[in-house]
């Protein structure tokens, strides 16, 4: 069903748009004059993510000002102002430098949504050293290829993340110096410290020195259809896309209180739920807790939140919870309502208007592009469905492959093609770490080719199809089958395994296994759980299968590749599509 535009009427809005008419911002946009808006590093010393973030603010009228307000998942409340938050990245910064951990080197962090972490991100940038997270929900697995891949040299963490996880992987993370404990009282050993104690000894002055807006700041990693994670290398500069997404189509302004509810160990939680709030001087809410629909009404209202960033997994459970539990709260400071990750269903967004009061405007961007590249502009009309338009500064277009690595640009409004981007933008992947040849492939003919399917429409709106790979997204998040596939194979029982995303109501996709089990190993609901329980200690609950099916065989390509195309297709009963790759010829 297709629904009617939303359109928005321009005397309706509680506070002006910093964008009042697209077309417009669009025709005379140039990323000079955002980059004018920003400070820049004393005496032309270049650009750094973090004093655009919080120095800039602390050494001027906002020290004062609560800069990350979080909440605890047990009630606690801690205020960081602009000044707190410098003095306390600078000690971080000053603890990795003593650590002699110098620019360009990698800190990891594995901990869940806790000042630390905040800290950590913002000191590392500091120092000149490259922010490095990982989600805590990832299980040793995960955690040792991303470390091994990205040259971890430091990792800040939880005792008990520690203890679970990484005391058995250290000998596999050759270049791991350091542990940093955010809940140790005492060091351990020379090498596992007490992040409270170093933070109590180190001076809270720290002179960032001189950065190049094009050096390494951030690695984040996300997934592939094959082959390992793929860490994707971000610059200081990616802050101009941060700061103009903020100002275009979060819409902030002084007084917001922004909360984004994704955590920091995907792309969403640093660019948003870190950088561009804080480099437009709003409060941010942190909330340590994962989902719970009274919890987050709660703080909708409580924290009197006016800017709201979630993704659609969470909404569609909202939409789940009774409209009644909706209406015991008082949301009337929200004013914008924004959402990311995974396809946002056009009831949803319907949903949004009737029960929050508020559409939901949809954008899209993922790892690699470091900032919103498409989205629904709080002064635009809102087309349910549809991504929206891309950002002044972006050029977007749905292009075919054509001959000798070429692309050809489908000017017809509403055909499928590949949604692909003009390179260049500030806050463009400018690596994947140690994958040159990889990096290279994402560009095709003068295109960044994004790896989703999509069709724009009459008026330049774009909609989602689908991705072009079989990279799974479950609950907003990227899983790339090899990695699931790999993990299954290591059990004593498993020949073989072909992992798909099921699709399913609230979460998008759930990750499905097919295993294929060795010679004289029988098929038994016994092993099946065992799998699920393999499975969830090497991966984590975030990556892990949470379905298995045994089969005899796999399809596969003659070239020995898995069909996991005709896998999903057998299970949801759809056509089985071209099979003349296939290993048989095609017959099952
Ligand atoms: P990630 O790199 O984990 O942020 O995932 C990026 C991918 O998520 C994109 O390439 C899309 O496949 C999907 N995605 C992100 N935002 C949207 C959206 N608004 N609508 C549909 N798919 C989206």
């Amino acid at each position: 069903m297709t629904y009617p535009p939303i359109r928005k009427e321009p005397g309706s809005f509680a506070l002006q748009p910093n964008m009042p008419d697209y077309q417009e911002c669009r025709s005379s946009f140039t990323w000079d004059s955002v980059r004018s808006e920003l400070d820049g590093l004393a005496g032309g010393n270049g650009l750094n993510i973090a004093h655009e973030a919080v120095d800039r603010h602390a050494r001027g009228p906002l020290r004062q000002k609560t800069a990350i307000r979080w909440l605890g998942k047990n009630g606690e409340l801690l205020d960081l102002t602009y000044g707190d938050l410098m003095e306390q990245s600078s000690r971080f910064a000053n603890i990795l430098s003593s650590l002699q951990t110098a620019r360009g080197d990698r800190v990891f962090c594995l901990a869940g949504r806790v000042p630390e972490l905040y800290i950590a991100a913002l000191g590392t940038l500091k120092n000149r050293s490259v922010f490095c997270p990982l989600f805590s929900a990832f299980g040793p697995e995960p955690i040792c290829q991303r470390m091994v891949r990205g040259d971890g040299q430091i990792l800040v963490t939880t005792e008990r993340q520690y203890l679970k996880k990484i005391a058995p992987l250290v000998e596999r993370i050759p270049s791991l110096r350091y542990i940093l404990l955010t809940d140790a009282k005492d060091h351990r050993s020379e090498g596992v410290l007490s992040l409270s104690r170093l933070m109590a000894d180190a001076s809270s002055d720290f002179t960032i020195l001189p950065t190049s807006s094009d050096e390494m700041a951030i690695l984040h990693f996300t997934s592939g259809t094959t082959g390992m994670p793929k860490g994707a290398v971000h610059v200081h500069n990616a802050v101009l896309t941060h700061y103009l997404t903020g100002k275009y189509v979060l819409d902030f302004h002084r007084d917001d209180i922004f909360w984004c509810t994704a955590d920091p160990g995907w792309v969403t939680g640093t660019s948003y739920g870190i950088i561009s709030p804080l480099a437009h001087g709003v409060t941010s809410i942190v909330d340590e807790a994962d989902f719970d629909a009274e919890r987050w009404y709660r703080i909708l209202e409580e924290q009197k939140v006016t800017i709201w960033y979630t993704a659609p997994t969470a909404i569609r459970m909202l939409m789940r919870a009774p409209d009644e539990l909706r209406r015991r709260f008082d949301l009337s400071r929200l004013r914008l309502v924004h959402s990311v990750g995974e396809p946002l269903n056009p009831e949803a967004v319907i949903w949004g208007e009737r029960v929050l009061g508020l559409p939901i405007h949809d954008n899209w961007w993922q790892t690699e592009t470091g900032g919103i590249m498409i989205a629904n502009y709080p002064s635009e009309e809102i087309r349910p469905g549809s991504m929206g338009r891309p950002l002044p500064g972006i050029e977007a277009a749905i292009v075919r492959r054509g001959e000798n690595d070429g692309v050809e640009i489908i000017e017809t409004a509403n055909e499928e093609g590949e949604l692909a981007l003009r390179p260049g933008w500030p806050s463009m992947f400018r690596e994947y770490i140690h994958d040159e040849e990889r990096y290279r492939k994402c560009f095709v003919g003068g295109w960044y080719i994004t790896g989703d399917l999509a069709k724009r429409d009459r008026d330049g709106y774009f909609w989602f199809v689908g991705r072009a790979d079989d990279i799974i997204k479950t609950a907003g998040h990227m899983v790339g089958p090899f990695e699931v596939e790999s993990a299954l194979m290591e059990h004593p029982s498993v020949a073989e395994a072909g992992v798909i995303g099921k699709p399913e109501a609230v979460i998008g996709e759930l990750v499905k296994a097919f295993v294929v089990l060795k010679e004289g190993i029988p098929p038994s609901e016994e092993l099946r759980l065992e799998l699920i329980g393999f499975g969830r200690t090497r991966l984590g609950s975030a990556v892990a299968p949470k379905e298995i099916a045994f089969v005899d065989n796999l399809p596969k390509t003659r070239s020995g590749k898995i069909m996991r195309r005709l896998l999903k297709a057998r299970e949801l009963g759809l056509p089985e599509g071209d099979t003349s790759t296939m290993e048989g010829g095609g017959s099952r």
